[in-house]
């Protein structure tokens, strides 16, 4: 429901980039005709202007040449009529008195013509105007060794270029129609390339919502669609280990919850089925099962330990407490359990240490650590404790003399459920749980432990925590 509500409201990308396209180029081909249409106007109007000027200078200059007498009679007539024919105008001829001499419509000949742009003419100055009212009117002066003798007026008719340019435009039209039409079908085309892609993943993503995480995509295309369908398949990897380690976890869980239960079955099952059973053996059989259920209760507990730091939103009790102290009760509480096995413990502290820890799940992942260096040393062997620290960051080693780890197991110990030797860690109530819960803690304290080992030659942790607590 929620989905189909954000499909109707949004803007669909495709809608989008075709509607641009269109936009763009309906925009660009707008202009395009306004421009051109106003060129070929202007042109053609400049083209026009040309002519009148050569005509009428042509004119001005055979009245001269002729030697007439403004005033006198006039035998250009013919000359001038077929000029005026040509432009499909008129031309007038006026003397420095402004009396119409000749005119090709012959209406006016005979009668003045006084208004201020002949007036300018006589101050020996052409004049054009008329252009917006559909004519152009150009005025000459003819002017013979200085003096004004009279002007030329030539009218001409725009409407020629003006029905040429309405045809120019309507074929401007008509290419600006076909063009938009192949702007439209590129635009559709492009819209549908600019999400083939995006399509394309959302339907792989609603395949890995439906459950299957194996699809990755073919990084191919365009390189947006490649760094997006790289970043999915990574995704989609990640996805799939988090399955995994999920899965392998909760087999792990399983089978790590049956083991006792499994025992405690064959215990009691044995009890019930011997008729001859005693005391004794009621009791050391019931003395097995209270192990087993205390196995199971410590796997539980460490179980539950690590669910609550996993939960990010648990925050940790942080204090500032002597780390030595810390260290002090942890090892007194180890060495009863180590002096049984003959383990000499020393411990050796280089200076008073004060650190911003959250002090119960700190002492939880060094005990891990010290009750491991006693559970997998040898008879007799030794454990050295030590503790030093600089302006940032405080330091504990704890080595050992014991079974040591092989080099293919180093980074496993850290996992969940991981032992190097599964017999011994049950002997010695192991849950396979210490290490994880330990890394845990010091990963919280944003704090670094590595191990230096040799199988058969003891075990070195190595435990850095910054002294101020950094959160986040
Ligand atoms: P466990 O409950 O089995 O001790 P841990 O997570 O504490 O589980 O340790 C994981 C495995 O790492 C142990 O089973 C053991 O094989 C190995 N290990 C841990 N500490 C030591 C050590 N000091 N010396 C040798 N092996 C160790």
């Amino acid at each position: 429901m929620e989905e189909k509500k954000h499909k109707r409201i949004g803007i669909s990308l495709r809608f989008f980039v075709t509607a641009v396209i269109i936009l763009v180029g309906a925009m660009v081909l707008l202009l395009y005709s306004i421009v051109s249409s106003k060129t070929y106007k202007n042109k053609y109007m400049s083209m026009l202007m040309d002519d009148l000027k050569f005509q009428s200078q042509i004119i001005a200059e055979s009245i001269i040449l002729n030697d007439y007498q403004i005033d006198g009679e006039l035998n250009l007539g013919t000359d001038i009529d077929s000029v005026a024919s040509f432009f499909d105008g008129r031309i007038i001829i006026v003397d420095a008195q402004y009396r119409i001499i000749k005119d090709t419509y012959i209406s006016m000949e005979g009668s003045n013509i006084i208004n201020s742009q002949v007036m300018k003419a006589m101050k020996q100055q052409s004049v054009i105007s008329g252009e917006e009212a559909g004519f152009i009117q150009y005025i000459y002066p003819i002017v013979c060794e200085g003096v004004c003798q009279g002007a030329v007026i030539i009218i001409a008719p725009t409407d020629k270029i003006q029905s040429m340019t309405n045809q120019l435009s309507q074929r401007n039209v008509a290419t600006c129609a076909l063009i938009l039409v192949a702007c439209v079908i590129a635009a559709v085309f492009a819209g549908l390339a600019s999400v083939r892609g995006i399509n394309y993943i959302n339907r792989q993503m609603e395949i890995v919502g439906e459950g299957h995480f194996d699809t990755h995509i073919p990084e191919k295309g365009f390189n947006e669609f490649k760094t997006m369908t790289g970043k999915y398949n990574a995704t989609i990897d990640r996805l799939m280990r988090v399955d995994s380690t999920r899965q392998e976890f909760v087999s792990n869980v399983s089978h790590e919850l049956k083991t006792p239960i499994t025992s405690m079955k064959v215990l009691a099952d044995s009890l019930v089925e011997n008729e001859q059973a005693d005391l004794a053996m009621y009791k050391e059989f019931m003395t097995d099962i209270v192990e087993e259920i205390d196995r199971e209760t410590k796997i539980i507990n460490d179980l539950l330990t690590l669910v609550r730091m996993d939960k990010k939103s648990t925050k940790p009790n942080i204090e500032e407490i002597s780390i030595n102290q810390l260290l002090e009760v942890i090892l007194k509480r180890v060495t009863p359990l180590a002096e049984t096995r003959g383990i000499e413990i020393t411990y050796e502290s280089y200076r008073d240490v004060v650190a911003e820890v959250d002090e119960v799940k700190l002492s939880l992942a060094l005990t891990n650590i010290i009750e491991n260096a006693v559970k997998y040393n040898i008879d007799n062997g030794w454990i050295k404790v030590t503790l030093n620290a600089d302006h940032k960051n405080f330091y504990i080693k704890v080595a050992d003399s014991g079974v040591g780890i092989p080099d293919d197991c180093k980074e496993q110990v850290f996992e969940r459920f991981y032992r190097v030797d599964k017999a011994r860690s049950r002997d010695t109530g192991g849950t396979g749980l210490g290490l994880a819960i330990t890394k845990n803690v010091i990963l919280m304290h944003k704090g670094t432990v590595k191990l230096y080992s040799e199988s058969g030659e003891g075990t070195t942790f190595s435990i850095r925590i910054p002294l101020k607590y950094v959160e986040g």
